[in-house]
């Protein structure tokens, strides 16, 4: 049976038909795990603020271990901030591209 990571709620068919579970991802993609809807939201919200280093043009930057991230749940990142922002001023679209493909994949 899986329970929420934090309150240890089984999470049965009827929460994942319901759609009340969380799956918890970091910025980079990797796997925190699995949560009730509430604890999900909450810690995806408090690992958000967390990883959040700065917003520019709309866009919010986040970092973890050195690497600088343009969005959350993003396969790619750069190495420096400025990077960062001139992918955004230079290939906006390129960007948005990228994580449409993302969530199909999904
Ligand atoms: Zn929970």
């Amino acid at each position: 049976m899986l329970k929420c990571k934090q309150c240890n709620k089984e999470l049965s068919f009827r929460e994942f038909t319901n759609g009340n579970y969380k799956k918890v991802l970091d910025v980079d993609l990797e796997k925190i795990g699995l949560f009730c809807k509430e604890h999900g939201e909450e810690v995806e919200f408090n690992l958000k603020e967390k990883r959040f280093v700065e917003e520019y043009k709309g866009n919010k930057i986040y970092s973890k271990d050195n690497k600088f991230i343009p969005y959350w749940e993003c396969d790619y990142y750069f190495k420096s901030i400025d990077d960062v922002k001139e992918r955004i001023d230079s290939s906006h679209i390129a960007i948005v591209d990228t994580r449409m493909f993302g969530l199909m994949n999904k």
